[in-house]
């Protein structure tokens, strides 16, 4: 990236190099050529900002390096079980690369990338020239429209920003997260021509999630609005209101046994646009309970094989999740 704004935007035949250690050893960088070789200067550059800005808790005094002298591209990294760590960061000038671990091997509890090796790696900056930041490759970027809430490319109905991007950028997919909804003259409910006549209608671009991830959303977002319900008595798709949030991954769940052989329960949670909406759980056909806020149960399942979960709110919406249990 460094040669490529200073070499006419021109990249190398032969800028990834083996390691070497000697320092007398001559690099042989190859040809100018504007064909990319690996990676395109500005996926690079785009990489490392996005690195730059990462906002780790538990190292604040790491971030006066931030606020004072150089911009740093930085990634950790721990190993399962807490055996060993690793922080690796570049300036336009240095790589710095720590790792921490025991020799034998061993984990310790607080043995992480961001507590152990991390601090170890800005200090070592310190230590180094500093060096400014990488200047933006702009004949490998394009001005395109960016959808300000999802950051997509911009459909014709996004709020829009105009940013660089790589060019790659423009083959990517549009922003599908906000939506044309019909809404009713008072803007509380979703209405269509079943219902309503075209004057009494407003189209709306509305930014819509699904429920799991408008419950993450809405955590740094307050300002988020669900998308209105269905109007009663009008034709159409109702509005997904509810998601399982717990268990994740795939549903085939192994169930735990506890110290004397029992089976554990399994927790399963959801989440609800309405926070107090009345939501009625059910395990294959049998009740279990009705929950309000914190929509969270505890199955024990006493069988295995296949097993279905309900959940029923309060206006009818139902969902449902397969799982086999073993
Ligand atoms: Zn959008």
């Amino acid at each position: 990236m460094v040669h490529f704004n200073t070499n006419s935007s021109q990249y190398l035949t032969n800028e990834f190099q083996p390691q070497d250690y000697l320092q007398d050893s001559e690099l042989q960088l190859g040809d100018f050529t504007f064909d990319k070789t690996h990676f395109s200067a500005s996926s690079i550059f785009f990489g490392l900002e996005a690195m730059k800005e990462l906002n780790r808790p538990g190292i604040d005094k790491s971030w006066r390096y931030f606020d004072s002298a150089q911009q740093i591209a930085w990634k950790t990294g721990t190993s399962f079980g807490n055996r060993d760590a690793w922080s690796i960061g570049v300036t336009k000038k240095y790589v710095v690369g720590v790792w921490v671990g025991n020799a034998d091997g061993e984990g310790r509890p607080g043995l992480t990338g961001v507590s152990a090796a991390a601090p170890v790696m800005f200090n070592l900056f310190d230590l180094l020239p500093k060096s400014d930041w990488f200047n933006i490759p702009y004949d490998d970027t394009v001005e395109a429209k960016v959808c300000s809430k999802s950051g997509m490319l911009a459909s014709e109905i996004c709020p829009t920003v105009t940013k660089r991007i790589p060019e790659q950028g423009l083959e990517t997919a549009q922003c599908h997260y906000h939506k044309l909804v019909h809404l009713d003259k008072t803007g509380t409910y979703r209405v269509n021509t079943s219902c309503e006549s075209m004057d009494n209608i407003q189209p709306v671009s509305k930014f819509v999630l699904p429920p799991l991830m408008a419950w993450y959303y809405k955590k740094k977002n307050a300002d988020y609005t669900y998308l209105p319900p269905l109007r009663e008595g009008c034709e159409g798709m109702p509005t997904e209101v509810m998601a399982f949030s717990e268990p994740t991954g795939n549903n085939v769940i192994i169930v735990p046994k506890g110290i004397s052989g029992e089976r554990n329960s399994i927790i399963f949670k959801l989440v609800h646009i309405r926070p107090a909406a009345k939501v009625h759980w059910y395990l294959n056909d049998t009740y279990l309970k009705t929950t309000q806020n914190f929509n969270e149960v505890a199955i024990d399942f006493e069988q295995t094989g296949h097993h279905t979960i309900t959940a029923i709110d309060d206006a009818g919406d139902e969902i449902r999740k397969r799982v086999v249990i073993k």
